[in-house]
């Protein structure tokens, strides 16, 4: 072997080692706890521990890493992988791919894949995204005949948080109404019946939705067979961001490891803000007593990200807390500035203003990339994004508008899950309906004939379409015979799929060019799969951010900034950060006001948006900003003051600012450099 490069574990403090040499050199290691406050390394302390294992000699295909998104299992497969090359140089080369690092969805499919067999389990199943499971909700709804009558019956995007409400607390339907949609408690008998008759369309069909790949997975760690089989392909289980788990990602963590032996979790109650979809901090403050062996502890209290002012201030925000989180964090990133406080006169002055910002740090070296702006809700960057597109500004858009909400996108998955699974009739449904002459009738006759076939095929190729659609309809058997013919290449599929679609995108929209080259952007994705089984579970589950009907992803040589959702900012950092909208009614939202726990939630994510500031922290304060309103006043503009997360007392931790107007801000404040640089190379490449 090689000498040690350099040593990478050197530069970690003495409670980040701690926590990194956990039990090396045991034969099982016990259950480890790491909680610790934002930006304190626990990201970092876990792929360091990664590569701490494998250089034990632990396996890494026997290293089951869960993680919040695909990005994050990426970037810490990296850093361990960089953690690994420094210490064995060259030699290091591949030795951190973990086949198992992912979220607990994607990890779920793939073992749901694997123990079909096991379970009863059709292995063709498809995989519902929130869309297709709402849709279904719908559609069971209307069957058994719960329609919205006059007596107002929840909508299916209620009812279908509710069903997911109770399979991810496992707590009981009535007590779940009570807490969570006390609304909705009179139709506790019709929802019951409702969730009866899902589950069963679900089965019928062959088709899971988000919850299922928990829920079952669940069921065979659980299972005194199966659990232990599950549980002995891992000797390692690591998981971030475990104060966002739920019950049932606690109960898949204990069935497949009831001693607890390997299984290392990090988190941060203060930073809990997914308590809406059922996950809850009691997963951190339970897991010390959860194991048949008690698990260590250990706490992180030094902040590597942020200067001693954002700090400050992020602490004094989070203190203020109901439920006191006994952290206080410190650094001894020094700095001079004081985080901004940004009084605006409204949302289109504020996209202006931070506009102005994010082009003066630029100009100060600050790249676009290491820049971030935060919002609470995808809507609010709406004005931001057209100043952003009139000025010419590269952005990326995360937890915005999802790729798989676009209807052609939809439209050419449902094709290929129809391929997949035919008895899946949400897919199916939207297929046949794409072709000129087929209605729902027409569509219903299909499939009910595909599913009583003993192969869906050959239902279809029986079949007499209405005499109008004949041309249409041979194309689509045609297409369907090949997609349905086991041993065709994939992803040469899925440019059969398009050859067939493009014709029929271009009758069914005025802007086809557009939709078209996110249907090509679909299918290099699909490229970089193995199957189309392993295609279809990964775009479901996580699926790319952006269309290109937004900005769109900008090359990746390109500088660009990061608009996100504050709750998909989770875990990151950036030199500079904006957060939009810092007002009461957007933060807490005036949609959470309901009771206490919520408005904590809302504050909780106030202190997420802060700590993710490395350098600067912008708060902007509009006075006016527009809410989109489901009653009856429609949508409006609103006078807004300050959140009152931010207290009178805490104004010392911040620096306030004033600005006026765009007429008085413009005759008084000289346009930046970097805005006349852009001005001017845009004009020197209209020449070239
Ligand atoms: P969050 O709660 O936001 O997820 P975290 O606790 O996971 O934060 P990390 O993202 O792991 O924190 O680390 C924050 C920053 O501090 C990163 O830039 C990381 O590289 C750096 N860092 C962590 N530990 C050390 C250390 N011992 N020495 C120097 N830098 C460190
Ligand atoms: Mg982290």
């Amino acid at each position: 072997a090689l000498p040690p490069v350099d040593d990478p574990f050197a530069s970690l403090n003495p409670a980040q080692r701690l926590a990194v040499e956990h039990d090396i050199g045991a034969a099982a290691s016990r259950p480890l706890l790491v909680v610790a406050g934002a930006g304190s390394g626990k990201t970092n302390t876990l792929a360091h521990r990664v590569a701490r294992l494998i250089m034990a000699g632990a396996d890494p295909q026997r290293i089951l890493l869960l993680t919040f998104s695909r990005r994050a299992a990426n970037e810490m497969t990296q850093r361990a992988g960089n953690v690994l090359q420094r210490i064995m140089g060259g030699s290091a080369g591949g030795v951190a791919t973990l086949p198992w690092a992912g979220t607990f969805h994607s990890i779920g499919a793939r073992l749901l894949r694997e123990f079909s067999g096991r379970i009863g389990l059709d292995e063709s199943f498809t995989i519902h995204d929130r869309g297709d499971s709402e849709d279904l909700m719908g559609l069971v709804r209307h069957e058994i005949g719960l329609t919205q009558t006059a007596k107002r019956f929840p909508l299916k995007g209620t009812c279908l948080s509710i069903y997911s409400r109770v399979v991810n607390s496992r707590e009981p339907l009535d007590l779940v109404l009570q807490s969570t949609f006390p609304w909705c408690c009179e139709w506790e008998a019709e929802l019951k019946r409702l969730f009866g008759a899902y589950v069963d369309a679900k089965q019928e069909q062959n088709v899971l939705d988000y919850d299922d790949l928990l829920l079952f997975w669940a069921e065979m760690a659980s299972d005194p067979e199966l659990g232990p089989e599950i549980g002995s392909l891992f000797d390692h289980v690591l998981v971030d961001e475990y104060q966002d788990t739920n019950r049932l990602q606690a109960a898949i963590i204990t069935g497949m490891k009831p001693g607890g032996e390997g299984v290392m979790v990090v988190g941060d109650d203060a930073q809990s803000i997914y308590s809406f979809r059922g996950a809850t901090v009691r997963n951190i403050l339970d897991f010390p007593g959860q194991f048949s062996q008690p698990a260590q502890v250990i706490t992180l209290d030094r902040n590597y990200r942020s200067t001693q002012p954002i700090l400050d201030a992020s602490n004094a925000v989070i203190a203020a807390a109901l439920e006191r989180h006994a952290k206080t964090l410190w650094t001894d990133k020094v700095a001079s500035s004081l985080p901004q406080l940004v009084l605006i006169p409204d949302e289109a002055e504020q996209a202006r203003w931070v506009c102005n910002r994010i082009l003066e740090h630029r100009e100060a070296g600050i790249k676009l990339t290491t820049q971030a702006v935060l919002f609470r809700a995808a809507s609010h960057s709406a004005a931001l994004e057209l100043e952003l597109m009139r000025r010419n500004i590269p952005f990326v858009k995360f937890g915005g508008l999802k790729f798989l909400e676009a209807s052609h996108i939809k439209d050419v998955l449902a094709v290929l899950r129809f391929a997949q699974n035919p008895n899946g009739r949400m897919a199916g449904f939207r297929v046949l309906q794409l072709i000129p002459g087929i209605g729902p009738a027409t569509a219903t006759r299909l499939l009910d004939a595909m599913a009583a076939a003993p192969e869906a095929l050959d239902a279809v190729e029986a079949f007499t379409p209405p005499s109008k659609s004949q041309g249409d309809w041979q194309d689509f058997v045609t297409l369907y015979r090949r997609l349905r013919t086991p041993g065709l290449r994939w992803p040469a599929d899925i440019e059969l799929v398009r050859d067939w679609y493009l014709p029929h995108l271009e009758r069914l929209h005025d802007d086809a060019t557009v939709r078209a080259a996110d249907v090509a952007q679909l299918a290099q994705l699909a490229g970089g799969h193995g199957t189309r089984e392993s295609f279809l579970a990964e775009i479901t589950l996580d699926p790319p951010e952006a269309t290109s009907d937004r900005a769109g992803p900008p090359l990746l040589d390109e500088d660009y900034l990061i608009l996100s959702t504050i709750h998909s900012s989770k875990g990151q950092e950036w030199k500079s950060v904006h957060v939009l909208n810092v007002v009461d009614g957007c933060i807490p939202s005036d949609m959470s006001t309901g009771s206490a726990e919520e408005i904590e939630e809302e504050r909780r994510l106030l202190y997420v948006a802060m700590t993710r500031a490395r350098e600067h922290l912008h708060l902007v304060v509009p006075n006016r900003f527009f809410i989109k309103q489901q009653s009856q006043m429609g949508d409006r503009h609103v006078y807004a003051a300050r959140t009152r997360f931010v207290t009178p007392a805490m104004l010392k931790h911040f620096e306030e600012c004033v600005w006026i107007t765009a007429d008085t801000a413009k005759s008084n404040k000289p346009m930046p450099d970097s805005v006349r640089m852009l001005v001017r190379d845009r004009a020197r490449s209209a020449w070239k």
